[in-house]
C-alpha cells in the first residue's frame, strides 16, 4: 500500500493507474477507522481495480468550538487496517497541502443545506463541499463511497456531483452498527461507560419509529415527538435536533408518503452522536 502525503504523488499514482487502464474508487474519511470505514473500503474494493482512501481532518468543516483539536486520530493502527482490506493508496496530506496560504475558493451546495446538521454547524458542509471537490479534482476517481450513516453529507454530495457534472458516481453505502444497535462512530471513543449504555436509545428510537409507520401511523409531528420522548426520558441525552423530512429533497413532511428520513443529532455531554433511518411508504 502506497503512501502519499503530496498532491503530486497520488497524482502520480492515479495516472499509473489510469495507463495501466485500471479504474480507481475513493473513499474520504477522517480516519480513526471502525467497521464502516471497513465496509466502505472493501466494497470499493469489489467494483475498482484500485482503491484510494484519503485520510484527512479537514480544518474547513469544523466550527470555532467544535473538536477539531481532540478529534480522535491514530495513522498507524488506520493504515494497518486499510492495508488489510486491500486498499491500494492512501492520500493524507497535511493541511499546508490542501489549504495553502492564499486559499479562498469554496464550494457551497444551498437548499438541502439549511437543514438538520447545516443548521446545527454552520459552514460545516460548505467544508465539506470544498474538500470533497478537492479530492475529486485531485483523484479524478471513477466512483466515491459514502455512508448512510452521514445521510445528509451523502445527500449533499450527489446533489454537488451532479449539479456541477463531476461525472463520478456516488455510491452510498448502509450504516455500520455495533451490536447494540450504536452507529459506529470515531467519536463514540469519547462515551464513558454511562454514556455509551444511554446512547443506545438512538436507534433504539428509530427502531420504535419503523415499527409504527410499519403499524400504519402517518403523522409526522406524532411520530417526531414519540422519537423526541423516548430520548428526553433517557439520562444524559440532550437533543439537538430530531426530524423527519423527504428524501432527497428534506423537505417538511405532514403525513408521511413515498421516502422519509427520521434523522437526529443528540449530544452526550461534549460529544454529539447523529443517526437516521429511512423508510418508504
Ligand atoms: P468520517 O471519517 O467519519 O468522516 O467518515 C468517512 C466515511 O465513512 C463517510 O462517508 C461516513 O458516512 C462513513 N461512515 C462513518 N461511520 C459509518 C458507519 N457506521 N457505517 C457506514 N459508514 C460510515
Amino acid at each position: 500500500m502506497q503512501i502519499c502525503r503530496t498532491i503530486k504523488e497520488i497524482r502520480a499514482f492515479v495516472a499509473k493507474c489510469r495507463a495501466e487502464g485500471q479504474t480507481v474508487g475513493l473513499v474520504p474519511t477522517m480516519g480513526y477507522f471502525h467497521r464502516g470505514h471497513l465496509s466502505l473500503m472493501r466494497e470499493a474494493k469489489k467494483s475498482c481495480h484500485r482503491v484510494v482512501v484519503s485520510l484527512f481532518v479537514n480544518p474547513l468543516q469544523f466550527g470555532p468550538k467544535e473538536d477539531f483539536s481532540q478529534y480522535p486520530r491514530d495513522f498507524d493502527r488506520d493504515c494497518a487496517m486499510a492495508e488489510e482490506v486491500g486498499v491500494d493508496a492512501i492520500f493524507s496530506p497535511p493541511d499546508s497541502e490542501m489549504y495553502p496560504e492564499g486559499f479562498c475558493t469554496h464550494v457551497e451546495v444551498t437548499g438541502i443545506t439549511g437543514r438538520l446538521c447545516g443548521l446545527s454547524r454552520p459552514g460545516h458542509f460548505r467544508g465539506v463541499t470544498t474538500v470533497v471537490t478537492k479530492l475529486f479534482n485531485i483523484i479524478t476517481p471513477d466512483k466515491a463511497f459514502f455512508g448512510q450513516k452521514d445521510a445528509q453529507q451523502a445527500m449533499v454530495i450527489r446533489r454537488m456531483a451532479e449539479d456541477l457534472n463531476m461525472g463520478l458516481e456516488i455510491v452510498v453505502l448502509p450504516t455500520v452498527r455495533e451490536e447494540d444497535g450504536l452507529a459506529m462512530s470515531s467519536r463514540n471513543v469519547y462515551l464513558d461507560r454511562d454514556q455509551r449504555q444511554n446512547a443506545t436509545v438512538l436507534y433504539r428510537s428509530l427502531c420504535a419509529f419503523r415499527e409504527a409507520v410499519d403499524r400504519g401511523e402517518r403523522d409526522a409531528e406524532s411520530l417526531r415527538r414519540s422519537i423526541t420522548k423516548m430520548i428526553a426520558s433517557t439520562p444524559g441525552a440532550e437533543i439537538d435536533y430530531v426530524e423527519i423530512l423527504s428524501v432527497p429533497n428534506l423537505e417538511p413532511v405532514a403525513s408521511l408518503q413515498g421516502k422519509v428520513i427520521a434523522a437526529l443529532a443528540v449530544r452526550f455531554g461534549r460529544t454529539r452522536l447523529i443517526d437516521n433511518i429511512i423508510v418508504e411508504v
